[in-house]
C-alpha cells in the first residue's frame, strides 16, 4: 500500500520574532515535506490574545521568508477556529469521551489540598448524566484512568506514560473557549497532519495528545520531539549566549542559505557531511538522522559554514543576499554603478569573506564615490616618492589595453624601472583607488573599476 502524502507543519506562537529554535523546527519541517513531495504548512497559534498582534506574527512570516521557507496554502490561525475546538468538544461529550465538569477553580484547590501529589479526578467524570446541572461547565476529556500512554517517538523512542499520572484535562473552557492542547489536536486533525516535528517540550504534551486523538478514533501522527538547541557552554540556549533571533543572524549578514545548512545540522546529521545545499539536505533529511542529544551552538562553525556559501554561490544569488541584507540592516540599496563595479570582483571577493559584511567591506574600494578619502596607513603610504610611482603608472596606463595580462606587464614594467619591486608599488595604489593598505588586489580593483575610473582616481591621488 501506498503511505498517504506528507503532512508536515510550522505551529509558532507569535512572540515578537522567529526564535532561532523556531527556525530549525520550521526547516526540519520544511526538509522532511519538501524531500518527499509532501506538503508544510504554517499555523499561527494565536490563542494568546494579548501576545498575538498582528506584527508578531508578521516577524515570524518574514523570518520564514528570508530562511526560504516556503509554506504552502494561506497560515491557519489557531484563534479563528475557535468554534471548530468548542463543535469537536461537545462532540466528544455527546459520544461519552468527554463529560461535563461544573467543578470551581476554589472546589479544585479543596481537592488538591486532600489528595497531594495526585492529578485531579472531577467528581463529574462517572456522575450520572441524569444529574448534570444546567449550568456553565467546562468540557473534559474522559481519560483512561488505568494503563499507560505509549508515545513511539522518532528520535525519544517509545516514551511511557502512566495514564493516573495524567488528570482529565479541559478541552474546553466553562468560558467556551478551547485549550490550547485541545486546539493543536483538532487543528493537526483538520489540516491532515502526518508527521509532528518540534521541540522536545512538547513531549509531555504529547501523551495527552494522543489520548484525544484515541477519543475520537482519529490516526495519530508521526511523533518526533527534537532536543532543544544548547549553548556553546551546554546549557539551554538563552539570550546571555548571544543572539537567538533569526532575524539577528540576517543582521550579522549570513547568507539564508549558510543559514539552512548550518540549522540543518544542528541536531540533525547525514555522516560527516557539515557543507550541503539545499537539494543535498532535502534528499538526505530524515528522522533517523536527528540526535538524541541536544546539539550546541557554535559561532565559529556557523563562520565556517557561512565561508563556504559565500564562495559557493553564484553572482546572482549573492547579489539577492547582499541586497536582503542591506535591506534588513536599513542601508540604502547598491546603486547601478556600485553594482557595475562590484560585480566584476564578486568571484574574488568571495574567497575571502565568510560573511556579507565581510563581503561589503573587502569590497569598499567598488562603492565608494570619487574623491577617495585615504585612512590615515593610505595617506601615510601617498608619499613624495609614491606619488611619482603613480604619476609615472598612470602615463603608461593611457594607452593599454584593459586586461588583466596588459596591466600586469605595464606594472611590473614601472615597478623595474624605479628599481622597485611589483609589491612596493602596489601599496600607493592600493592607497589611491581603495584609500586603505589592504584591499583584494590591485589588478582585480582596477579591472572592476575600468579604466577611467581607475585612472581618475590615481590623477586624484597625485594631484
Ligand atoms: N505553538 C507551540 C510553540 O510555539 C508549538 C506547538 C506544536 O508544535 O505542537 O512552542
Amino acid at each position: 500500500m501506498q503511505s498517504p502524502p506528507v503532512v508536515t507543519r510550522f505551529a509558532p506562537s507569535p512572540t515578537g520574532y522567529l526564535h532561532i529554535g523556531g527556525a530549525r523546527t520550521a526547516l526540519f519541517n520544511w526538509l522532511y515535506a519538501r524531500g518527499r513531495g509532501g506538503k508544510f504548512l504554517l499555523r499561527i497559534e494565536d490563542t494568546d490574545r494579548a501576545r498575538s498582534t498582528p506584527e508578531a506574527t508578521e516577524a515570524i512570516l518574514q523570518g520564514l521568508r528570508w530562511l526560504g521557507l516556503d509554506w504552502d496554502g494561506e497560515p491557519v490561525s489557531q484563534f479563528a477556529r475557535a468554534e471548530r475546538h468548542a463543535e469537536v468538544a461537545r462532540a466528544m461529550m455527546a459520544a461519552g469521551t468527554a463529560y461535563p465538569c461544573y467543578t470551581t477553580p476554589a472546589e479544585i484547590e479543596a481537592w488538591r489540598a486532600e489528595n497531594p501529589n495526585r492529578p485531579f479526578v472531577s467528581p463529574w467524570r462517572d456522575a450520572d448524566p441524569a444529574t448534570r446541572p444546567d449550568a456553565p461547565h467546562a468540557i473534559r476529556l474522559k481519560a483512561p484512568r488505568e494503563g499507560v500512554t505509549v508515545i513511539h517517538d522518532e528520535v525519544q523512542g517509545d516514551v511511557t506514560f502512566r495514564n493516573d499520572q495524567l488528570d482529565d484535562m479541559v478541552l474546553l473552557r466553562s468560558d467556551g473557549t478551547p485549550t490550547y492542547m485541545h486546539a493543536v489536536v483538532v487543528d493537526d486533525h483538520d489540516m491532515g497532519v502526518t508527521h509532528i516535528i518540534r521541540g522536545d517540550d512538547h513531549l509531555t504534551n504529547a501523551a495527552r495528545q494522543a489520548q484525544v486523538y484515541a477519543a475520537n478514533g482519529w490516526a495519530l501522527p508521526v511523533f518526533a520531539h527534537i532536543p532543544l538547541i544548547h549553548g556553546p557552554d551546554g546549557k539551554k540556549l538563552s539570550k546571555r549566549h548571544g543572539a537567538v533571533g533569526l532575524h539577528e543572524y540576517a543582521a550579522m549578514g549570513y547568507p539564508a542559505s549558510a543559514m539552512r545548512n548550518y540549522l540543518a545540522r544542528l541536531g540533525w546529521s547525514h555522516g560527516d557531511d557539515e557543507l550541503f545545499d539545499d537539494a543535498q539536505a532535502r534528499a538526505w533529511f530524515d528522522l533517523s538522522g536527528i540526535g538524541k542529544a541536544p546539539a550546541r551552538l557554535d559561532f565559529k562553525k556557523l563562520e565556517h559554514v557561512s565561508g563556504h556559501h559565500v564562495a559557493a554561490m553564484g553572482d546572482v544569488a549573492l547579489l539577492d543576499e547582499l541586497a536582503g541584507f542591506l535591506s534588513a540592516t536599513g542601508q540604502p540599496a547598491l546603486t547601478g554603478t556600485q553594482l557595475a563595479r562590484l560585480t566584476p570582483a564578486l568571484s574574488v571577493l568571495k574567497q575571502k569573506s565568510r560573511t556579507l559584511p565581510q563581503l561589503l567591506d573587502q569590497g569598499r574600494f567598488a562603492l565608494i564615490e570619487r574623491p577617495v578619502q585615504p585612512d590615515d596607513k593610505a595617506a601615510a603610504v601617498l608619499d613624495t616618492v609614491s606619488k611619482g610611482i603613480l604619476n609615472d603608472l598612470t602615463a603608461a596606463l593611457q594607452n593599454v589595453i584593459w586586461a588583466r595580462d596588459d596591466l600586469e606587464a605595464i606594472a611590473q614594467r614601472i615597478a623595474e624601472s624605479n628599481g622597485l619591486g611589483l609589491g612596493k608599488i602596489a601599496a600607493p595604489v592600493r592607497a589611491a583607488l581603495a584609500g586603505r593598505t589592504s584591499t583584494p588586489s590591485i589588478f582585480d580593483m582596477m579591472l572592476a573599476l575600468g579604466r577611467d575610473e581607475t585612472l581618475a582616481r590615481l590623477a586624484d591621488a597625485t594631484a
